[in-house]
């Protein structure tokens, strides 16, 4: 057994009752194997072993009363993975199926994901079962207040600087700034995806779904295809999804559908990227609501990825959405580039018939690092006191996203893997903090 079979082998024993965290971290351990397993150095200094374990994990109970007198008691987590390269930063997630593989999964990919945006942050995830469909303004705060009345004993601007993720957005980040700085006394930027009056960034609401376009743009342009007219389908409709469909349709593709929980839309004149802004960002309901504004369209139940045809499938919900009968019947009708907007969204049999098919396929880490990359501007600015335009922010974030696309592609080329993201981005991703763990020594 090789030295990354015997991690993974190792890892599988003591997780077993984690699929998520097991899947996200064979896909990194067989695609670092070119490396760790050619250098000893790794081994000797047990590397990997290392980095597949979190540096601390805390769950703790979040009790909160709703608006009609009821007491609830949810379930927190913070997973602080590594932070060899800076503090810890990642989103927190609220959605009922939170649990702890899936907060590893992510924390786990945020170290990597951290890494590519070449920006000093080290990785973390955290978040609750809690969900917020359905619950009130009111018992949306009393639960954000209830949840970092316990965070923020292990959160700040230069330990671990949380922010949104599925179910946290601008709301639920005022919230919990709110309950930090009554908790603490501390005006500090110590989570981002902060409203523009106390410290948020410009574009940083935009900055997922940007990134994902701009990054999506670079690698079409580099394969001799273009993204104008390009028949694009998205899933989610959140907010990655939305700023993916604004940016795509502005650089003048075609994007066909977006979608929810309970099913999907297809709009083949183009989604009307304010109509579902307005009935998931304002009004909070279903994308079902989409006909009402495009009665042409058509809504149906279930998985987008059931019956999309399209160029270029930009998956922005959640985990394992693209499964391998999706994959096989994509690349079969002509699609020809997956970019992940979502974490891990395609399984892993889905990614290897991408693979396989060549259709080009870049995985979250790199193609959603452009949330988490205008995040750490935000923190800069909040360091310096100071707030930059949105097109300083977006200039940044652009050039961010060129950058990780070249360096995954120059890992690719070093390690014999041409077009191959998946080795790229996490090779790519993991020199800077194996160098960062090496020349901190043992810790
Ligand atoms: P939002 O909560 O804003 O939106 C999530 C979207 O995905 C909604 O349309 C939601 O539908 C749908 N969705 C959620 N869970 C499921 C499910 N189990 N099955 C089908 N659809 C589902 O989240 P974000 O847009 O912020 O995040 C989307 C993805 O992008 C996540 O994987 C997240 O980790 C990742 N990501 C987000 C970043 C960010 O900056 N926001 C940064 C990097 C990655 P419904 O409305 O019905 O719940």
């Amino acid at each position: 057994m090789t030295y990354s079979q015997r991690v993974l082998a190792d890892l599988k024993e003591k997780n077993f009752d984690q699929p998520e965290f097991i899947q996200a971290a064979q896909e990194v351990l067989e695609a670092l194997a070119p490396v760790v397993d050619t250098n000893p150095k790794y081994e000797k200094t047990g590397l990997l072993e290392r980095l597949v374990e979190p540096e601390r994990q805390i769950m703790f109970r979040i009790p909160w009363v709703d608006d009609n007198g009821n007491v609830h008691v949810n379930r927190g987590y913070r997973v602080q993975f590594n932070s060899a390269i800076g503090p810890y930063k990642g989103g927190l997630r609220l959605h009922p199926s939170v649990n702890l593989s899936i907060i590893k999964f992510l924390g786990f990919e945020q170290i990597f994901k951290n890494s590519l945006t070449g920006l000093p942050i080290g990785g973390a995830k955290g978040g609750s079962d809690f969900d917020p469909k359905g619950k009130s303004d009111m018992e949306i705060m009393r639960f954000c207040q209830a949840f970092m009345n316990e965070l923020y004993k292990y959160v700040g601007a230069d330990e671990d600087v949380p922010a949104g993720d599925i179910g946290t957005g601008a709301r639920e980040v005022g919230y919990l700034y709110g309950q930090y700085k009554k908790l603490t006394n501390r005006s500090e930027g110590v989570l981002t995806g902060k409203g523009l009056s106390f410290g948020g960034s410009l574009a940083r609401t935009e900055a997922t779904g940007y990134g994902l376009v701009y990054i999506t743009e670079e690698l079409l342009k580099d394969h001799g295809k273009k993204i104008k007219d390009a028949r694009i389908a998205v899933s989610g409709s959140g907010n990655v999804a939305i700023y993916a469909m604004e940016k795509a349709t502005q650089l003048g593709a075609k994007v066909i559908s977006c979608s929810d929980s309970t099913g999907y839309v297809i709009d083949e004149n183009g989604i009307d990227v304010e109509a579902v802004k307005q009935i998931k960002e304002v009004d909070r309901k279903r994308i079902s609501e989409y006909l009402n504004y495009h009665p042409n369209a058509t809504y149906h139940e279930g998985s987008v990825w059931d019956d999309i045809e399209c160029e270029v499938a930009l998956p922005c919900a959640t985990q394992n959405e693209i499964r391998k009968e999706h994959a096989e019947r994509l690349a079969k009708t002509g699609c020809y580039a997956v970019c992940e907007g979502a974490n891990m969204p395609t399984d892993a049999e889905a990614t290897q018939v991408f693979l396989d098919s060549s259709v080009l396929f870049i995985p979250g880490k790199a193609s959603n690092a452009g949330g988490v990359a205008t995040s750490a501007l935000e923190m800069g600015q909040n360091s310096i006191r100071s707030s930059w335009t949105f097109d300083e922010v977006d200039t940044k974030l652009k050039g961010i996203m060129i950058n990780i696309y070249y360096h995954m592609k120059e890992a690719c080329e070093e390690f014999d893997a041409k077009d191959n993201f998946v080795v790229g981005a996490n090779i790519a991703g993991f020199m800077k903090v194996a160098d960062a763990m090496m020349a901190q020594g043992i810790v």
